[in-house]
């Protein structure tokens, strides 16, 4: 065999070497590309499934928050209507406030009333119990007055004698000298005068005699 086979045939077997190798690196990056595919797919179903569970979240958020607006727009109308109650109630009890006010006035002005009417009463209770006494004690100091008199003319006594109080006995109802029914004390006097009673008011006039 001549050098120059021997170079043929070193160069096939060269050939043949580079073809293997070519042929093993093809093979690694097919398969590396096999790989890269496989990962990029991996990664897309991880972006969609990153992206679904974003809009999944948004979404329970959105509901959520859609959920506390209508808790929130229910208890605001709630407290709206509760402080509407309780200007209602407010304006009530002012009015009945106002109310028991003017039944109180009302009240009280009818207890003066009943007051007054009552002192009126009891004044002139007080003013005929005192013209009744009045009239009581003239008539006493009449009868005295004429016991007087038949004293002085069964005795034949003189204007001026003063009779003492059991001379008159005899000549007076039930032989009892009365007394003033206001408390007065009696002053007999002498024939001539009237017998006089302590309290004002009372005594007798010519008139009476
Ligand atoms: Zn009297």
């Amino acid at each position: 065999m001549n050098l120059k086979r021997w170079f043929v045939v070193a160069c096939l077997t060269l050939t043949l070497v580079a073809e293997f190798l070519l042929f093993r690196a093809q093979q690694t990056r097919d398969a590396a590309r096999t790989e890269l595919f496989s990962a990029q797919v991996v990664l897309h179903s991880a972006q969609v499934e990153l992206a679904d569970l974003k809009n999944s979240n948004a979404g329970l958020q959105a509901a959520e928050i859609s959920r506390l607006r209508t808790l929130n727009q229910i208890i605001t109308n709630q407290l709206l209507e509760a402080r509407s109650s309780l200007a209602e109630l407010k304006t009530e009890y002012e009015q009945t406030a106002d109310h028991l006010v003017t039944a109180r006035r009302a009240l009280k002005l009818q207890q003066q009333h009943i007051q007054e009417v009552e002192m009126e009463k009891s004044k002139v209770v007080v003013a005929g119990v005192a013209v009744i006494q009045q009239n009581r004690c003239n008539e006493n100091l009449r009868q005295i007055d004429l016991a007087k008199q038949e004293w002085a003319l069964d005795r034949n006594r003189s204007q001026d004698a003063i009779p003492a109080n059991r001379d008159l006995l005899p000549y007076l109802k039930n032989g009892i000298l009365p007394t003033c029914p206001g408390g007065g004390i009696y002053m007999i006097n002498s024939v001539s005068e009237f017998p006089v009673c302590s309290l004002p008011g009372h005594g007798l006039t010519a008139q009476m005699r």
